[in-house]
């Protein structure tokens, strides 16, 4: 069967006016053809608009598995033939777009880890010149939303119309974070802002890094108004020779895509939802900032704590007190904030600035044990 993409983020945009989210599905790489085969055969049963699959794989590491290459191109395009779905294959050097053009691949999309580099998309929006193919980027790893926007101008001045946003999350040394990629809304929020006709699709597979959290994200990308899903998909997912935390069975794809709750097809509605959204997660920067600040407030009294056992003076000074509590509350009042507020919210502030001051002069230490 033949596929032709008439204007593919049209597509996109028609979908979820719909109430239907655009559904790319498949496994993170192409290992053989059965696998590809099996995945498709279930997929082509469900609401599932286009297939992916990773042909050459970008490793953090040498020695893994690096994808099949040219057979895989080969089976991708039985595949086509035989179920009917549209293909997708990630593109990231020249030649790859020439081979996605001679093997009738359907759509290209750009990895984050060549978003990030702007040598190399130029490369790449040099090799696209004069081809029609509709092309996704993904987000750059790291949290730069110009950078994003670049790309995909670099890849609109190449004469491609046909060009959709993959947020798949990004980056950061957050050890405590339960996401594999943080998913920084605020930034795919932008994009949308920036660029008000432009599918921006969502990828909870990489955002999450583990299946548990696909469907959450999934409906939070809903949730938020984005435009699709990308899911990776393999039958069996914990055999998967790439991603395997994050993959999810065609079964448990149709049951993410039957359980989501399309909460509105009205635009002002959607808008609304998203600049709450969007509220909501300045607020959470906020309310990390104000926690870490209080942290480093209480390190300088225990700082303050050591020098006061060492002159051997109170913790408790009066004069002190009066002074924090007059500057804090005037400069409060300049900020429109109510004095009542600033005072009692400075009360908890000093009396566990004072409980962790006295620790100190009664010698006990941070696990408020007593020192001997
Ligand atoms: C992928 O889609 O399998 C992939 C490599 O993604 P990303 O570029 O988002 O890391
Ligand atoms: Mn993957």
């Amino acid at each position: 069967m033949a596929f032709s993409f008439t204007n593919f983020a049209a597509d996109m945009f028609f979908k979820r006016e719909q109430g239907k989210p655009f559904i790319i599905a498949g496994p993170c790489s192409a290992e053989s053809f059965d696998q590809l085969s099996e995945t498709a055969k279930h997929l082509s049963q469900l609401p599932v608009d286009l297939f992916r699959a990773g042909v050459w794989k970008p490793r953090t590491r040498p020695g893994s598995f690096e994808g099949k290459g040219l057979e895989a191109l080969e089976w991708l395009q039985d595949i086509k033939q035989q179920y009917g779905l549209p293909i997708a294959i990630e593109v990231a050097e020249p030649q790859h777009i020439d081979l996605a053009l001679k093997y009738n691949i359907d759509v290209l999309w750009i990895g984050a880890r060549t978003t990030v580099n702007p040598f190399q998309v130029q490369r790449l929006a040099d090799a696209l010149k004069g081809v029609v193919m509709p092309v996704m980027i993904k987000n750059p790893v790291n949290p730069d939303v110009d950078l994003w926007q670049g790309a995909i101008e670099r890849i609109e001045g190449a004469g491609i119309k046909d060009i959709a946003a993959i947020h798949r999350g990004f980056s950061g040394y957050n050890t405590a974070s339960k996401y594999r990629n943080q998913p920084n809304w605020p930034i795919p929020i932008e994009l949308k802002r920036r660029n008000p006709n432009l599918p921006v699709i969502t990828d909870p597979s990489h955002i999450g890094g583990k299946r548990e959290l696909v469907a959450s994200l999934s409906q939070k990308a809903m949730d938020m108004g984005f435009d699709g899903l990308m899911i990776e998909t393999h039958p069996d997912p914990e055999h998967a020779l790439t991603d395997a935390a994050q993959q999810v069975t065609p079964d448990v794809l149709k049951e993410i895509l039957q359980n989501l709750n399309i909460r509105s097809q009205h635009p002002a509605d959607a808008n609304m939802t998203t600049s709450l959204e969007y509220l909501r997660q300045i607020m959470d920067t906020l309310d990390a900032e104000i926690i870490d600040l209080l942290a480093r407030r209480m390190e300088l009294s225990e700082k303050m704590g050591v020098v006061k056992k060492d002159s051997n003076i109170t913790t408790y000074q009066p004069d002190r007190w009066r002074d924090i509590i007059e500057t804090r509350s005037e400069r409060a009042v300049q900020l429109n904030l109510s004095k009542e507020f600033i005072i009692s919210l400075y009360q908890i502030i000093h009396d566990e600035s004072i409980r962790k001051q006295l620790e100190i002069l009664q010698g006990r230490d941070a696990n408020n044990s007593v020192k001997r």
